[in-house]
């Protein structure tokens, strides 16, 4: 260890002013350069002998040191020693060497004490601090919902909201896995031959081919398992032929449920003259509504395992097109009667506000599918958010690579397009206040209301595509 640069600034003699004037004390002012900070130190060693009989020198030594140094925490010290005056300089030396050393201990450990160290031991405290406090709070809440679950328990169970559930609702997330269990179970050998074929008859309201078409629904109805209740709302209509029987054809799954989706298409198909030249020819309205009868079909087929204990309901709408030409009571015969019948029908059983009607949470119309590349907008705003679930759909299954003949992620559901409102079978639901998802493809088909509208003229892409799209849209909105 090397000794300090000292060096004597002055040395003399003062008067102490504690003692009786006497010249006793001596002083010596040294300086040396501070090795830890390289900054110039002046230090003040101030002598005076104390007890002179037993040899003894006490030594005061003022060290001046810039305030924020670190030696001036030492800025005096006292000490005394036996040694005379003449080893003064090498004593200041060594004290001002021990000095040093307490410095650079100190420093060292300042050194090895890594930065991080305080903050991290900061992090552990606050860490462990939120930890607690998380813990304390789990343990709260988890008592709370006990409680209050036990409270649950203990009251009647809320009484359902017809109005308001209704725009609560929120969709499901299945996963994509999920998603692709429930897509496959789409078959479209099944959807085209054993639920269309049989549909691309006649099917004007009275007729036979409308008991056909009804027994149709009732056999495939009652193959599945998940317990569809079925019923036809037969009435008299009057029409500009004179009275004609309609038949609308209920499926209820849980009729006693306070709320549920609707599904529905019009069955009928219109009635067209047949052509002179070819009166073997009639009208069957593949896309007209046949295809869309079929799908609803295929979709409770498809989703049958699941649809136990489902809210679900539906409606196949007998009449919907004019025997002439379109007017408010040459059309919508079905669903103009169904609609009055259910604001009629109290719901659950006694109520005295609520009915039928306001137990529809969503009335999803289809019509006029199964042309190639059909577009379909968004034509209400209080179901908007339903017809996101569509796009979202469509979206989902193109990029599943589900989806077949479908070039572009977005092409059927387009929000951004404006078609105008179609009258159809919504209406008279629409009228009630019954929030409607209509699914109707527009422009219409090109062959609409000729007897071109044939099975060869269906894209069986398309329905398939749609079929699936709509396999996704209930299993989100049932939350299968
Ligand atoms: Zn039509």
């Amino acid at each position: 260890m090397s000794l300090p640069k000292l060096t004597a600034l002055s040395e003399g003699r003062y008067p102490s002013p504690a003692w009786d004037g006497e010249l006793r004390t001596s002083f010596l002012i040294l300086s040396y350069e501070h090795r830890l900070d390289n900054r110039k130190h002046t230090i003040i060693f101030d002598q005076h002998r104390q007890d002179a009989n037993q040899g003894r020198i006490g030594l005061t030594l003022v060290m001046k040191c810039p305030p924020d140094s670190l030696l001036s925490s030492f800025s005096t010290m006292c000490f005394s020693f036996q040694e005379t005056a003449s080893d003064f300089l090498r004593l200041c030396c060594h004290f001002v060497i021990s000095r040093e050393h307490n410095m650079r201990s100190m420093r060292h450990k300042a050194r090895t004490v890594r930065p991080c160290d305080q903050p991290q031991m900061c992090r552990v405290r606050l860490m462990l601090l939120c930890l607690c406090v998380l813990v304390a709070t789990t343990l709260t809440l988890a008592l709370l919902l006990s409680n209050q679950q036990k409270i649950d328990l203990d009251l009647p169970p809320r009484p359902p909201d017809l109005f308001k559930d209704k725009f609560s609702h929120q969709p499901g997330k299945p996963t994509v896995s999920q998603v692709k269990r429930l897509v496959s179970q789409v078959r479209w050998g099944r959807l085209w031959y054993s639920l269309l074929r049989p549909l691309l008859i006649e099917r004007q309201p009275g007729s036979r081919g409308s008991r056909v078409f009804r027994k149709h629904i009732f056999s495939q109805l009652d193959s599945l398992s998940a317990g569809w209740s079925v019923e036809v709302d037969s009435f008299i209509g009057v029409t500009p032929r004179g009275p004609v029987s309609f038949s609308n054809v209920l499926a209820v799954l849980d009729p006693t449920a306070p709320r549920r989706l609707l599904l529905a298409c019009h069955c009928d198909s219109k009635s067209i003259p047949t052509d002179p030249g070819d009166p073997q020819k009639v009208f069957v309205g593949a896309s007209d509504s046949a295809v869309p009868c079929a799908m609803m079909l295929e979709l409770v087929t498809a989703l049958d395992p699941h649809l136990k204990f489902q809210k679900q309901m539906l409606v196949f709408f007998d009449g919907g097109e004019a025997f002439e030409q379109w007017t408010p009571t040459d059309s919508l015969y079905g669903s103009r009667h169904l609609a009055d019948q259910m604001s009629r029908i109290p719901h659950p059983q006694g109520s005295e506000h609520t009915t039928l009607l306001n137990a529809v949470d969503l009335l999803v119309l289809l019509d006029l599918i199964g042309a190639p590349e059909p577009l379909f907008v968004n034509h209400f705003e209080n179901t908007a958010r339903w017809f996101d679930r569509l796009i979202a759909a469509e979206k989902k299954l193109h990029k599943l690579g589900l989806l077949s003949s479908h070039p572009n992620e977005q092409s059927y559901f387009r929000k951004d397009v404006d078609m105008g409102l179609v009258e159809d079978d919504h209406v008279p639901f629409l009228q009630r206040g019954v929030p409607v998802l209509h699914m109707i493809a527009t422009p219409f088909p090109s062959f609409m209301h000729t007897m071109e509208d044939t099975a060869d003229k269906i894209h069986s892409h398309t329905v398939e595509n749609l079929t699936k799209i709509l396999v996704v849209f209930l299993a989100e909105y049932l939350k299968l």
